[in-house]
C-alpha cells in the first residue's frame, strides 16, 4: 500500500534484498572484508531456505546449461539446501561397480547423496502423492463440463474474429484505393496501413490458436489423466527430459534434498495428499509455505486445469 518504486525491477529488487532474512551487504572496510553479515536486533521475515531457493531461480535466468544423464536424472532439478542445484558423478566400488552420487558444489558436507537411495525416496513419494481412482473419475466429469463451456466460449470468439479479421481486410483494401485515387496523404495512408496490417495478424494469430488449442487440451486430458493414479509409474517411465519436467513442475522447481530427506515448500495441489506418511517414510518433508493462489478450490476447475497444462507440457515441451 506504501510501495514507492515503480520501475519494472521494483519486485525483483525485494525480492533479492538480503535483509528480507536477516543479512545485509556489509563493504569491505579497513581489515574487515565486505561481504553478507547478519543483522543484530532484526527479526528475519523470510527464512534464509525460501530467499536462497528464489535467489538462485532469479538468478539462473535461461543461461543454465544442461547436460542430461540418465543414471542421474535428478541433476538439473534437485536442488540442495542453500538453493543450489545438485551435480552428479560417478565413483567406483570395490567390485569395480560405478556408484552415483548427487552432490552441493558449494561443500560436499551440505549434501552428498547416494543416487540409489535419492531415487528410492523419490519413488516412495511419487507413488504416495498418486491420485486415487475416485477423484481421477470425478476431475474427467468436471472436466468435460468444463472444457464443453470452454468449447462453446471459443467458437463464439472464433466466429467473432473470424468477422473482425474479414472486416480489417475491407478497410485495407478501401485504404489503399483511397490512397491510389489520391484521396488521402500518404502518411495518413501509412498510418492506417500499420495499423490494419498489425491488427489483422494479430486476430489471424488469435484464429488459429482458438481452432487448434482446446481440441488438443481436451484429449490429453481425456487419455491421460488416468495414467496419474500412479505418478511414480509416469515418472519412472519417461525419458530422463519428461522426468525433469515432471519434477520441476510438481515442485515448482523447489524440490531440495537436506538432512537425508526430500524437502519441498510446495506440491501442485492435486498431489498433496499423504504428506505426514510420505514424512514418516523418511522420503519427502513437506512445509507449505505459500499459499496455491493459482487454485481455485471450490470448483476444481484450476486444478483441473492446471493438470491439463502439465500433461501438454509433459507431453510436447520437449519435441
Ligand atoms: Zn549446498
Amino acid at each position: 500500500m506504501g510501495l514507492k518504486r515503480t520501475a519494472t525491477t521494483a519486485v525483483e529488487r525485494i525480492l533479492t534484498n538480503p535483509l528480507y532474512y536477516g543479512f545485509q551487504h556489509v563493504k569491505a572496510w579497513k581489515h574487515n572484508p565486505g561481504g553478507l553479515y547478519p543483522l543484530k536486533n532484526h527479526e528475519p521475515i523470510v527464512d534464509p531456505t525460501t530467499w536462497k531457493l528464489v535467489n538462485e531461480k532469479i538468478k539462473r535466468g535461461s543461461k543454465e546449461r544442461k547436460i542430461y544423464d540418465d543414471k542421474i536424472p535428478l541433476r538439473g532439478v534437485l536442488r540442495c539446501h542453500c538453493g543450489k542445484l545438485l551435480t552428479g558423478a560417478a565413483s567406483r566400488g570395490k567390485m569395480g561397480k560405478y556408484y552415483y552420487y548427487y552432490k552441493c558444489s558449494i561443500a560436499s558436507a551440505h549434501n552428498n547423496i547416494n543416487s540409489e537411495k535419492a531415487h528410492k525416496q523419490l519413488s516412495g513419494a511419487l507413488e504416495l502423492m498418486s491420485l486415487p481412482e475416485e477423484l481421477i473419475s470425478s476431475i474427467k466429469e468436471k472436466s468435460e463440463v468444463e472444457m464443453e463451456i470452454t468449447l462453446k466460449e471459443h467458437k463464439t470468439l472464433l466466429k467473432q474474429h473470424q468477422i473482425e479479421y474479414e472486416q480489417a481486410g475491407e478497410k485495407l483494401m478501401s485504404i489503399e484505393e483511397k490512397w491510389i485515387t489520391n484521396r488521402i496523404q500518404h502518411d495518413t495512408y501509412e498510418r492506417w496501413h500499420n495499423e490494419l496490417t498489425t491488427k489483422k495478424e494479430s486476430l489471424k494469430e488469435q484464429i488459429e490458436k482458438l481452432r487448434h488449442n482446446g481440441d488438443r487440451t481436451f484429449s490429453l486430458l481425456r487419455d491421460q489423466l488416468f495414467y496419474l493414479s500412479d505418478l511414480n509409474y509416469v515418472y519412472t517411465e519417461a525419458t530422463t527430459i519428461e522426468k525433469q519436467e515432471l519434477i520441476k513442475m510438481v515442485f515448482d522447481d523447489y524440490l531440495y534434498y537436506e538432512n537425508g530427506i526430500y524437502r519441498t515448500p510446495y506440491i501442485m495441489e492435486p498431489f498433496v495428499r499423504n504428506e505426514l506418511k510420505i514424512r514418516e517414510m523418511g522420503y519427502l518433508d513437506y512445509t507449505k509455505k505459500r499459499d496455491n493462489f493459482s487454485i481455485i478450490p471450490s470448483s476444481g476447475a484450476g486444478e483441473i486445469r492446471t493438470l491439463v497444462q502439465s500433461w501438454y507440457c509433459i507431453r510436447f515441451l520437449h519435441v
